[in-house]
């Protein structure tokens, strides 16, 4: 179910029987040489998709550009500064409360969002009763990290094996795999300026090799995920 198909009264029948929705937030930036720039949209839209169809809670259209201020070195990338992209969440938080959707699932698809999304969390939890909010960050999620770490012997950070496979399931045409290359290992450089990001990751991509990528594994990897946030969109009480 997308919000962007419902007309307003399939969307008032809705609310008379469930408060629940479900939010996405992307990013357009460089993702290697290999990935679209869109990856971060794409991937936590599919999975918002597919969480959608399974628990039949509607999905509310993506924001499309996230805090991707570290990737401004490299050409393409589009980003929000941090106040810009806390506000637009707290602006859809805000007019989606209006109507009366109190729990909120937002799957985010970009690790530099994260302080925005938490900022506009601490002002619209405090300031709208009865708003309860769930925050999945994809490729942290405990089922994601463990397969990732038994099969490729590490963890998704940027552009490498785990996006780069869910971005060969879902949307082959904007994976270059001849162009695909060792990335180089993260260092805890999320907050470097742009600068210091483009010389330490000269490619673009850091962490597991996307060559090892496959469609397979990223089949997989929408699957743990959906089924992990499908139990949690069960229970707001935790
Ligand atoms: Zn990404």
């Amino acid at each position: 179910m997308l919000l962007e198909e419902m007309a307003w009264p399939d969307v008032e029948q809705y609310l008379a029987h469930d408060q629940r929705l479900i939010l996405v937030t992307g990013s357009f930036e460089q993702h290697g040489r290999h990935l679209g720039e869109g990856t971060d949209r794409i991937t936590a839209e599919t999975i918002a998709r597919r969480l959608g169809e399974e628990t039949g809670v509607p999905v509310a259209p993506a924001v499309p550009f996230g805090m991707s201020l570290h990737h401004m070195k490299f050409p393409g990338t589009i980003s929000l500064k941090p106040a810009t992209l806390t506000m637009v969440i707290v602006d859809v938080i805000t007019s989606v409360y209006a109507h009366g959707f109190r729990r909120l699932f937002i799957v985010n698809g970009h690790g530099g969002n994260k302080g925005a999304i938490e900022a506009a969390l601490a002002e619209t939890t405090n300031s709208l009763p009865g708003l309860r909010v769930k925050v999945g960050h994809w490729w942290q999620e405990a089922a994601v990290d463990e397969y990732l770490r038994r099969t490729f012997g590490g963890t998704e950070y940027h552009a490498s094996v785990a996006e780069t496979s869910v971005m060969l399931a879902v949307r082959p045409q904007a994976v270059h795999m001849d162009r695909a290359v060792a990335a180089k290992v993260y260092g805890g450089l999320l907050y470097s300026s742009a600068e210091l990001f483009r010389q330490h990751y000269p490619d673009g991509a850091a962490g597991l090799d996307p060559r090892q990528a496959s469609s397979e594994a990223g089949e997989h990897l929408i699957s743990l995920v959906v089924a992990a946030y499908k139990t949690q969109m069960e229970s707001w009480d935790d």
